[in-house]
């Protein structure tokens, strides 16, 4: 039972975690099963499918929030702009530099996480520590370049391996580099910098051992996905 699946993950995580339910690849009656469990956020992946759920269940389930979670092209971002509650995976300046275009012509400000490349994969993305430090710093020094967006943490994926040495110690250094961004005094709004999405269904123990405060969880709850 899903409802029991959900009520097992929550009941284990603490009090600043949240959980994002995946649901990338799985039907809107998945979603509603969930959200009917007490689930909220739910994470897609492709914009073409996100658009498709929110036209569905946005006008039933006023307070269904979306994240995004995935890769996300340039030109796609004006779909999600006017509705999206989260980015996660925000992986460039150029891409940055759209969603604050798109979100404001649409009046408002877009919460955003910047994603930290740690993973061994080279397919997976994000920026390097430097390039992430160079961000920050371009944001601290033209904040009316980016009025439109609000950086609220940090993203990261961890090496899909069986390696749990390798997973903690990814997980670790991602939360001395939140706290050391945290406390810098480069950020233009730092009581607004408080996420650290990390954790999957195979490592989001260790994410949750490690500070995280959204865990994106698919499988756990959806069961597996036909495809990836
Ligand atoms: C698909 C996906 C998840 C969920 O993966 P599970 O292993 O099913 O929990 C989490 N984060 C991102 C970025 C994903 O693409």
């Amino acid at each position: 039972m899903m409802e029991e699946r959900i009520e097992e993950i929550l009941s284990y995580l603490p009090e600043q975690t949240r959980l994002v339910a995946v649901s990338k690849y799985h039907p809107t009656e998945a979603i509603i099963e969930a959200y009917e469990a007490g689930q909220r956020i739910f994470g897609e992946s492709r914009v073409q499918e996100l658009v498709g759920k929110y036209e569905e269940l946005s006008g039933a389930y006023l307070d269904l929030s979306w994240h995004f979670i995935g890769h996300l092209q340039t030109n796609k971002v004006k779909y999600i702009a006017p509705f999206i509650d989260m980015i996660h995976s925000v992986g460039s300046l150029k891409l940055l530099e759209v969603i604050n275009k798109e979100a404001e012509k649409n009046k408002r400000q877009i919460p955003i996480l910047l994603e930290l490349h740690v993973a061994q994969e080279e397919t997976k993305g994000g920026f390097t520590q430097e390039e992430l430090m160079e961000l920050i710093r371009l944001m601290h020094n033209e904040p009316e370049r980016f009025a439109h967006i609000r950086l609220e943490g940090l993203m990261t994926m961890a090496t899909n391996t069986d390696d749990q040495a390798l997973i903690q110690q990814e997980f670790a250094s991602v939360k001395v580099l939140f706290d050391e961004i945290k406390s810098s005094g480069l950020l233009n709004e730092p009581e607004h910098f408080t996420e650290l999405s990390m954790g999957m269904t195979g490592d989001y123990q260790l994410a949750i051992q490690n500070g995280a405060t959204l865990v994106r969880l698919g499988s756990a709850i959806f069961g597996e996905r036909s495809y990836d």
